[in-house]
Order: C-alpha cells, then structure tokens, then sequence
C-alpha cells in the first residue's frame, strides 16, 4: 500500500498541534506514518498569536488573518493552558504573573515546537484555495496559491486537517444612519492600538471577550469614555467610571447613537465586537462546516471528524475555555484515528453520539457548566490516547476562580495569582497595578520585578 497522504491546512496553534502529534509517534518509533504537507497563508507560524499591524490585505493580498492587538494581554490564566509535556516552568526557568502578555505567551507556546522537526512540513505563503474529493479515485485535490512562486500549485492528499481558525473574518452589523457617522467605524478584527483613540468617546457594539477587553484596554490608554451596548445580556461588571453598559443600539444620527431604552449619547468612534465568521472559501459546500462560535458545533464527530465525510477533519472550531491544550488533546485522537488506531463507529452511532454531547450541552446554563461541558469533551478524549494526561478537571476549577476574580474587579483580575496545575508553582505577583504597567513588550514584562509569593495557608 502506498503511504497516506495528509494536508494540514494552517499552522496556527491547531495545526502545529496536528504536526506535533504525528512528530510524537515519529519518535516514539511509529513507522510507515503519512506524508505530512501543512500549507500557512502566512510566513510564520503561530496563527492569531503573530502580531501584525496590519489591516485588510497582507502583502500578498490575501486577507489579513490577525485580530490580535497591541497591550493585548492572556484573558484567561496561564494556569488553564499549561501543557503537561512543557512547563512554564521549564520554559522560563522561573515563575512569573499568571496573566502575561501575547508576546510572552507566544514566546511559550512556540518555545515547545522543535522547528527542525516542524517546518520542514510547512509551506509558508500558501493560502489554499481550493478543496476538492474525488469519488472516484477517493482523495482530496487541495490547490494552493504559492505566494512565493507565484504559481497556483494542486496535490493528493488521503485527508485533509483544517485547522485554519474561526476568529478573523469579522462578523459586521449594520445599523441604521451608520454610513453618516462622521467618525471612524471599524471591527475589532482591525483593531491595534488603544492609544488610537485617547481622550474620545468609543462606542463599542457587542457584549463577549472582544468588548471587554477593548473597553478595558481603551480605558487603561485614556479613553474619555467607552460606552459598551449589549443585544442579549449585559457583561454586568462593575465597571469603572467612564465606562458604561447600554442596551442594543438601534440606530445613528450623526455622531449620535440612539439606544433601544431610549437614551443617546455623541461617539468619536465605533468597534464592533460582534464576533467572527466561519469562513472556508476553499471549501464546497459538501465538504463545509457551518456553524456559529460555540461549545459543540454540530456536524463534527468528536468534534472533529465532519459527518458528510469521515476523512475530513476539523481542529479548534469550538469557543474556547480551553485552547492549546484541547486542540492537543484534538490532535493526538485525529492522528489515532488517522493511524487507525481508533476505529471510528458507523455513521448512526457517529450521530447518536454527536447528538448525546448536543443534549449535554443544552443542559448547561451557567460559565460555570459550560467550563466542565468543555473539560469533559477534553477528558474523554485525552483518555483515548497516549497523549500525556493533565489534571484537566483542576485546570476547568481554576477557570471558574477566573469568572469570579473577573467578577470582583475586572480591572484588576489580571493581577491575580494561580498554582499551576503541573509542577505546583504558585505564579509571582506584578509589581503594579495592571492598569499601571503600559509596556507590553517580551523585554519590557520579563525584566519587572516579580513579586515572590509567600507559601498561602
Ligand atoms: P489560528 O490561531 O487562527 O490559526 C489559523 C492559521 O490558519 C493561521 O496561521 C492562518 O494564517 C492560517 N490560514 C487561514 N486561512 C488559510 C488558508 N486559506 N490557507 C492556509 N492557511 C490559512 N486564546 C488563549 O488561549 N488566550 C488568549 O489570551 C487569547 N486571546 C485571543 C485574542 C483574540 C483577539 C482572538 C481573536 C483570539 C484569542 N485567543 C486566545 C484564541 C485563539 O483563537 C487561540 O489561542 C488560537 O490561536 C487558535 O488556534 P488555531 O490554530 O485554531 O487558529
Ligand atoms: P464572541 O465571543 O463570538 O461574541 C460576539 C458578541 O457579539 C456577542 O456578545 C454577541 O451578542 C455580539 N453580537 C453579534 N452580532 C451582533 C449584533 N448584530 N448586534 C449586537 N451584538 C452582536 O466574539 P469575541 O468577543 O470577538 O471573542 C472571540 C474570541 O476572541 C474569544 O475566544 C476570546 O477569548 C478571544 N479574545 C481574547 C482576548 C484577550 O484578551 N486575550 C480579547 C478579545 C478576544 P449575542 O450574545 O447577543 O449573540
Ligand atoms: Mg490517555
């Protein structure tokens, strides 16, 4: 038999996860594993976490993938995505604050990649622009555009991994007497600098992680006001003064936004968070996913292996508690299935289990479930595998401390201090008040001085 073939479509934190699982049965002695081609739109890797100042097109002309900005600091401790392979500990070879920023977290989660072993299977520059399978001779043509050729290129493949991210394609609303607002208007998705708009009136449209985080941000960088508008629920944080939470929006009228209780208030500018688009303009219908950001897309045997074709996988489309190590925990199961290791079930039984975690998931009505429905699909699929266990269940505890500590000062949680779940380090404390410390860069976190805990009761 000839060797399997798979493409691996992005090299973000999912996709590298997928190569790093077959690189782990590699060095285990595993033979006869598949050939491996990871085609990345981008020259690097590391997905959302490469830092682009960029907007609209990149300098090839494709879309810019990045929504991540500056000061853009880990919404979630540090503690919940610890892998247990590679410590922050081994990393830093010190402890530091549990809320670092992107810089630093990137610096961690490319630090465990061994690129001699990794980037010889990736082909930067490549956006895929097409996937196609045929019937007849049972394998994918994925066509790629080699950027740096110049010429469109197209290869067999066995399987397809897509693993190229739900978080870039923004998701834009629009409201009435928008295209007369004489400020700026734009998605969080082209969002950089906070600094951008001191001493204005921001608006920001949408009520998730994008919102407040933006409305903090904008806050710390001065801001004069941010007033944030919510169509389902309020985020409900004692916010401090010069933030406020208003009802949806319903319409503009030069630089005046009307609300649906009625109130109006003058804005310098306006974001919308309104969160992202699944978006796979490579993909036919048949073979596409659709859904919209949440715990357990429909569609996706363990969330992954998309029902109208069992050699199509799916890697990182849920929302995320968990990140890194669930699309780890995804990885080494595809690579199982892939190896035939794991047997996947017939196709009824494939459903009725997609349908038992749907039912799951219905039941959840608090964060607090919706964080133990998430740890459980990691559990069940970590067991399935040699990928190495985690105290996962610890890590989905710490999560819900996270929702309360955000609760008590949303300003402030990020000065917070967890124990990770791996070595039993308790993380240092910042020397300031987050709101005081303004250099987000790699250099400029790691030479503060860190504030050694004492051992708690
Ligand atoms: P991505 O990181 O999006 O990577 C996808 C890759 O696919 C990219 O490299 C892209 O260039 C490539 N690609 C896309 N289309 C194509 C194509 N057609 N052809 C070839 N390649 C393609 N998570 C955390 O854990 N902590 C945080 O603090 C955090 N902050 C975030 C802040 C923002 C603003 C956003 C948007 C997300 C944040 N996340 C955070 C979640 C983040 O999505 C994950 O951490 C992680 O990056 C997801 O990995 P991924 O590989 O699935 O997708
Ligand atoms: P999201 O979680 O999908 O939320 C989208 C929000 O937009 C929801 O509040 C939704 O309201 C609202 N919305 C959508 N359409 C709307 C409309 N027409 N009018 C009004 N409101 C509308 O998206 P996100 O907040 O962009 O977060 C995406 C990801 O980025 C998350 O994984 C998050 O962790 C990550 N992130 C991280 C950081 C960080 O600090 N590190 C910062 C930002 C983002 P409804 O509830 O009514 O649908
Ligand atoms: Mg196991």
């Amino acid at each position: 038999m000839s060797k399997q073939k798979i493409a691996i479509l992005g090299a973000g934190p999912s996709g590298l996860a997928q190569l790093r699982a077959f690189e782990a049965a590699r060095r285990a002695g595993v033979e006869n594993l598949p050939e491996i081609v990871c085609y990345e739109k981008q020259n690097d890797i590391g997905g959302m976490w490469n830092y682009t100042w960029r907007t609209g097109q990149d300098k090839n002309g494709e879309p810019v993938h990045g929504s991540m900005y500056r000061y853009l600091w880990s919404n979630g401790p540090k503690e919940c995505l610890e892998f247990s392979d590679y410590s922050f500990d081994e990393h830093f070879g010190r402890a530091i604050p549990s809320y670092p920023p992107r810089a630093v977290l990137k610096d961690y989660i490319m630090g465990r990649i061994d690129k001699q072993a990794i980037l010889k299977y990736i082909r930067f520059e490549c956006p895929v622009r097409w996937v196609e399978y045929d019937e007849s001779r049972e394998k994918f043509s994925v066509t790629v555009m080699n950027h740096k050729t110049g010429e469109q290129e197209t290869d067999e493949f066995d399987y397809v991994v897509v693993a190229t991210g739900h978080f870039s394609t923004p998701n834009m609303p629009y409201f009435d007497g928008v295209e007369q607002f004489p400020g700026r208007v734009l998605h969080a998705h082209d969002f950089r600098d906070a600094l951008e708009f001191e001493g204005k009136n921001l608006l920001l449209v949408g009520a998730s992680y994008s919102a407040e985080d933006i409305a903090s941000q904008c806050y710390k960088y001065g801001a004069k006001s941010v007033t944030i508008s919510y169509r389902s629920n309020a985020l409900g944080f004692e916010w401090p003064e010069g933030v406020e939470e208003k009802p949806l929006l319903t319409h503009l009228e030069g630089d005046v936004g009307h609300f649906i209780d009625g109130t109006t208030r003058q804005f310098d500018a306006i974001i919308m968070c309104t969160g992202y688009l699944f978006n796979f303009p490579f993909l036919p219908d048949n073979l596409r996913l659709k859904t919209h950001n949440c715990l357990y897309p429909d569609n996706l045997y363990k969330g992954m292996f998309f029902e109208g074709h069992d050699r199509l996988i799916y890697l990182g489309m849920q929302d995320q508690y968990f990140t890194f190590n669930m699309f780890d925990a995804q990885a080494w199961y595809a690579r199982d299935v892939i190896l035939n290791r794991i047997q996947l079930p017939e196709v009824a039984q494939r459903r009725a289990d997609i349908d038992g975690w749907l039912q799951r998931y219905q039941q959840t009505d608090s964060c607090n479930d919706a964080i133990d429905f998430q740890a459980g699909y990691i559990r069940e699929l970590v067991n399935a595998t040699d990928y190495p266990d985690f105290p996962v269940e610890k890590q989905a505890a710490l999560l819900k401390e996270w929702l309360l500590d955000k609760q008590e000062n949303i300003m402030a949680f990020r000065e917070k201090t967890y124990r990770s779940t791996i070595t039993g380090t308790l993380a240092t404390e910042l020397p300031a008040a987050w709101l005081d410390i303004k250099d987000d860069t790699f250099e400029g976190f790691m030479s503060l001085e860190f504030v050694e805990q004492k051992a708690s009761a």
